[in-house]
C-alpha cells in the first residue's frame, strides 16, 4: 500500500510535469501524423503505434482500480465505465480506421506515449482503487457531476465526429491532405482536439479530485501545442486557407 501522503507528492511532481511538458511542446512539434520525420530514430507502422501506445492505460486502470481496498459506490462504476469507454474507441476502434497509406511514427513517440499512459493509469486507478473517499449515490445529483457529464458527452461527440471527418477526407483511396469543411471546422482547425479536451475536464469534474484534474491538464498540455503546431501546418500547406479560422477554441485562440 502506497501513503497517501506519499502518493500525493508523486502527483504534485506529475503535475509540474505537465506544465514543462506543455512548455516544451510550444517550442517542439512532436513528430507524427502530417508532422512526421524519421529523425527521432527508429520508426514502427502508424496503426500499429497508436494500439500499442493506448492499450496499456486501460489495463493499469482496470488492475489499480479492480484491486484496490476502496468500497466502489455507483458514482466510481461510473467514473470507470466512461473511462473504458473514451479507451474502447482509443484503443480498438480509431487506430484501425485510419488510413494510414504506411505511414510511420518514431518508437520513441509510442516509449512516451507509454510513459503518460502508465503514469495517468497509475494515478487514477489507485486513486478510484484505494484511496479515494466513498461517493454516495447522491453525489449523482451534484452540479459538478451532472456539469461533468454533459461535458464529458459534449466532448466525446465532437471528439469521435471530428476525427471521422477527418479520416472521412481520404475516402475512396485518396491520399494526402485537404481542408476540412463542415460544423466546428468552419471555427476552428482541430476540433477533434477541442473535444478531448473538453472530454476529460468534463471528467475531472464529476470525479472532482485531483487525479482526474492532472489528466485534464495533461490532455490540454498535449493538445494545446499540437492544435497550434496543426494550424501553423494548415497556413503553410494550403495558401487557401480560410483566415478567420482559429487554431481551437472558437474565437479566441
Ligand atoms: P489529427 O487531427 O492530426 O489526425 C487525425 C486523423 O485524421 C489522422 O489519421 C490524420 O492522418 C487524419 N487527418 C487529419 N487532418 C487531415 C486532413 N486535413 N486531411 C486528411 N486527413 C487528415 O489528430 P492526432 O493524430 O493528433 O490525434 C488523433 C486522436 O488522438 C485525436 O482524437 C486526439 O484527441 C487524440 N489524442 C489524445 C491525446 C491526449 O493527450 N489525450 C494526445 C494525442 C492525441 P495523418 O496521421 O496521416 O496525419
Amino acid at each position: 500500500m502506497i501513503p497517501e501522503k506519499l502518493f500525493f507528492q508523486f502527483l504534485y511532481a506529475w503535475i509540474a510535469l505537465a506544465v514543462v511538458i506543455f512548455l516544451v511542446l510550444l517550442r517542439i512539434t512532436v513528430p507524427y501524423g502530417r508532422h512526421s520525420r524519421n529523425t527521432w530514430g527508429p520508426m514502427v507502422n502508424n496503426r500499429l503505434g497508436w494500439f500499442l501506445m493506448e492499450l496499456p492505460v486501460a489495463i493499469i486502470f482496470s488492475w489499480f482500480f479492480f484491486r484496490g481496498s476502496a468500497e466502489k459506490s455507483a458514482p466510481v462504476y461510473v467514473f470507470y465505465g466512461l473511462f473504458m469507454l473514451h479507451y474502447f474507441n482509443r484503443i480498438f476502434i480509431f487506430p484501425f480506421r485510419i488510413r494510414e497509406n504506411g505511414k510511420q511514427m518514431p518508437w520513441l513517440i509510442v516509449l512516451l506515449a507509454l510513459f503518460f499512459n502508465f503514469s495517468n493509469g497509475f494515478f487514477n486507478g489507485y486513486w478510484f482503487g484505494t484511496l479515494s473517499p466513498h461517493y454516495p449515490i447522491s453525489w449523482f445529483w451534484s452540479w459538478q457531476f451532472i456539469v461533468g457529464i454533459i461535458l464529458f458527452f459534449t466532448g466525446m461527440y465532437i471528439n469521435i465526429s471530428s476525427d471521422q471527418a477527418l479520416l472521412n477526407l481520404r475516402k475512396g483511396g485518396k491520399k494526402g491532405y485537404y481542408i476540412p469543411h463542415g460544423a466546428l471546422f468552419e471555427k476552428i482547425s482541430s476540433p477533434n482536439l477541442l473535444g478531448e479536451i473538453i472530454e476529460w475536464t468534463g471528467w475531472a469534474l464529476m470525479g472532482w479530485c485531483l487525479p482526474a484534474f492532472s489528466f485534464a491538464l495533461w490532455t490540454a498540455a498535449n493538445l494545446i501545442p499540437r492544435a497550434l503546431d496543426h494550424h501553423r501546418w494548415y497556413h503553410r500547406y494550403f495558401p487557401d486557407y480560410p483566415k478567420d479560422r482559429k487554431a481551437l477554441f472558437p474565437g479566441v485562440l
